[in-house]
């Protein structure tokens, strides 16, 4: 963590903060409209609320794939609002990050999707000989390694998005409906597989429309609505609309 860009008014344990935060994109209403949160090391949180509400614009300033409008982001120590080009891919390292939509390789067979993330940070290949078997394991994908894509059940899929975002070990996942596209059985193991990383001290985020997940889950719940949080609990549920 780097602590020598932490702004004076970011907590310590904080290794995520928004504060006032607005977005506007060219057309359109504002898909933020203030919002202010603060996330801790170790946190698992879940992100709710009807399409259009924000949520994948919160995911995407919180990437620095997105500026925000007005107000200020800190992430893991680095101030988004001022933050140099050419330091987003360092600050990127920190982050996995898993989509609804899988976004492997798909001409490219599981270890080598996995392996790409590690190559991209230059880690040697006999370290990556070592890491990327060693979190298919985790993933139940071991056996897999083979496999093109486009073999694989989309809950194997999933997996393998999920050991790309973790081979790295980032601080904090962020993961944006991971499991939109699954059936219950496999969205089940994904949250599982996400805990387990919780479990193990990393941050994370989940953007998710799974009401039985996130109340069974008990997980600390920030609900969105027309780009304002409207709900922020502790252990909490999925509200339906009033
Ligand atoms: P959610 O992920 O909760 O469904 P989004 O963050 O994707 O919500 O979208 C919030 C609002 O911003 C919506 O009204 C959406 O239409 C709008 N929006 C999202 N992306 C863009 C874009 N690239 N250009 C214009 N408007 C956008
Ligand atoms: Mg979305």
């Amino acid at each position: 963590m780097r602590r020598d860009r932490r702004m004076r008014d970011v907590p310590s344990d904080n290794v995520i903060t928004m504060d006032h935060v607005y977005k506007s994109y060219a057309k359109g209403a504002a898909a933020l409209n203030g919002v202010s949160l603060q996330i801790k090391q170790g946190e698992f949180v879940f992100i709710v609320g009807d399409s259009g509400s924000g949520k994948s614009t919160l995911i995407k300033l919180l990437l620095r794939e997105l500026t925000a409008t007005r107000g200020y982001i800190n992430v893991l120590g680095y101030d988004l609002t001022t933050i140099k080009h050419r330091k987003i891919p360092k600050f990127r390292r920190n982050l996995g990050i898993v989509f609804q939509d899988f976004r492997l390789l798909k001409d490219r067979n599981v270890y080598e999707n996995v392996a790409f993330a590690q190559r991209i940070i230059q880690v040697s290949t006999a370290n990556i000989r070592r890491n990327v078997p060693s979190i298919l394991a985790t993933v139940g994908l071991a056996d897999k390694y083979k496999s093109k894509p486009s073999q694989l059940s989309g809950g194997e899929q999933q997996r393998v998005a999920l050991a790309r975002a973790l081979v790295n070990r980032p601080l904090i996942l962020l993961a944006d409906e991971p499991t939109g596209n699954l059936d219950p059985r496999n969205s089940w193991e994904i949250m599982k597989l996400l805990e387990q990383v919780n479990q193990n001290g990393t941050t994370v985020v989940v953007v998710t429309h799974n009401k039985e997940i996130v109340n069974q889950m008990q997980k600390r719940v920030i609900t969105m609505k027309q780009g304002v949080i409207v709900e922020d609990e502790e252990n909490g549920g999925y509200r339906d609309e009033d």
